[in-house]
């Protein structure tokens, strides 16, 4: 499979011909990279004298990044950027490259899957080598058995579909699995999968425990972005962080306003540098995705470096009078009290300049009343004094931010 972890002297090669390529064929990189024996690296580390790229650097369009003659493009992806600017970014991939996504998927899921097995994909792009294609490649290659559904955004139709199905593993989002998973428990016939993947947004310990009660099965957590190709890291079954795809990336973790490196155990920006890219390699590309690494070795034995669980810090934090509150710590709170389904967020401040959190909170048939209290006081523990509280549960008929798509705290303080 070539995807056993490689040697530092592989990685660092690698490295260094994605360098010279990039400084010799992207017009970016031509700008930004120094010449001649400078771009000449001997340990990995020295990668840090080497400049960031931004993501509104993407926006300049795939031309100024490609590393081969268009012709040899075989894909490009666009994708909306999170500022407003609102120019896309485009990734673009050759054959090779989505043959080592491919390989990456097919060694991340045969580690999770036997072969004969049935995998259940709810994750959204039905067009052709969107992850779940890529990810049905994946599965196929080692003899599993991939069936795309998309994502759950009727629960009750998922769960027929899945009594069906009977899948041996569901990948997909982390609140429409939950959803997924304790509506299933409720139905009681419905045949419950061995494991459970989860990708596209951070997924809290108090959700993953859900899920994992709800189907008495494993469950796995990962990290990707199309950016890195899809595939970025993933969680084993000694569940203590996730590991990363170091054959194919270069992981760093930066204190974001210096630039400098975080030591292990303490969160910072994730920081990635594609080390087999052919198309368009990325170099010190800041994902604004934030986690830490773990030092400590891992129960499997692997000695590939984790990280733990990545969250987006744009977008999902507020800042409170002395500290922030992300997402992260809301996830943990929220999901922890069985009933709660979903949330979402927005502030203000009350006459007497303190602020008001204004949580919605979409909740499952068995929440009651006197439940919105319990829940104020959990939210309240976790915030200074001058914050209040307001909870509102929403109406039946309104969809709840995750299963429209990815969740975000929706404010920028
Ligand atoms: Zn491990």
């Amino acid at each position: 499979m070539g995807n056993m972890p490689q040697s530092r002297d592989r990685r660092l090669e690698n490295l260094n011909d994605t360098l010279r390529r990039a400084r010799e064929k992207s017009r970016f990189y031509a700008r930004f990279l120094p010449d001649g024996p400078a771009l000449r690296l001997r340990s990995l580390d020295e990668l840090r004298r080497m400049p960031f790229t931004e993501e509104p650097d993407l926006s300049l369009g795939i031309e100024e990044f490609l590393c081969v003659h268009p012709i040899a493009v075989a894909r490009i992806v666009s994708l909306q950027t999170s500022g407003s600017t609102g120019a896309p970014k485009r990734i673009a991939f050759t054959d090779a490259d989505i043959q080592s996504i491919v390989r990456y998927f097919s060694f991340g899921m045969s580690q999770i899957v036997r072969p004969g097995e049935r995998v259940m994909i709810c994750l959204p792009g039905d067009s052709g080598y969107r992850v779940p294609h890529l990810l049905s490649l994946g599965i196929m290659d080692f003899g599993g058995f991939p069936t795309v559904y998309g994502p759950i955004s009727d629960t009750d139709d998922a769960v027929k579909f899945t009594a069906n199905l009977k899948p041996n593993c569901i990948v997909g989002i982390p609140v429409q699995v939950m959803a997924l998973a304790e509506r299933c428990a409720e139905a009681n016939r419905v045949p419950r999968p061995e494991s459970v993947l989860l990708t596209a947004d951070y997924a809290a310990s108090s959700l993953k425990r859900r899920i994992s009660e709800a189907f008495g099965c494993r469950v796995f957590n990962h990290y990707g972005s199309t950016e890195m190709g899809y595939g970025g890291a993933l969680e084993c079954s000694h569940g203590s962080g996730l590991h990363i795809r170091d054959d194919d990336l270069y992981f760093e973790i930066i204190d974001p306003r210096s630039g400098g490196a975080m030591p292990p155990g303490q969160e910072g920006e994730l920081v990635f540098t594609t080390l087999t890219r052919k198309g368009m390699p990325l170099i010190r590309y800041r994902t604004g995705d934030f986690a830490s690494f773990i030092a400590a070795p891992c129960g499997c034995g692997r000695t590939s470096m984790r990280i733990s669980s990545p969250w987006r810090m744009r977008g999902n934090f507020l800042q409170l009078p002395g500290r922030r509150l992300t997402m992260p710590e809301l996830d943990e709170t929220l999901f922890s009290c069985p009933q709660v389904m979903d949330y979402s967020v927005s502030h203000a401040s009350t006459p007497r300049g303190d602020l008001l959190l204004n949580l919605r909170v979409w909740a499952s048939g068995k929440f009651r009343l006197s439940d919105t209290s319990k829940l104020k006081t959990l939210v309240e523990d976790i915030l200074p004094d001058c914050v209040r509280v307001d909870i509102k549960i929403a109406g039946a008929d309104e969809t709840s931010p995750g299963l429209l798509g990815k969740r975000l705290l929706g404010t920028v303080a």
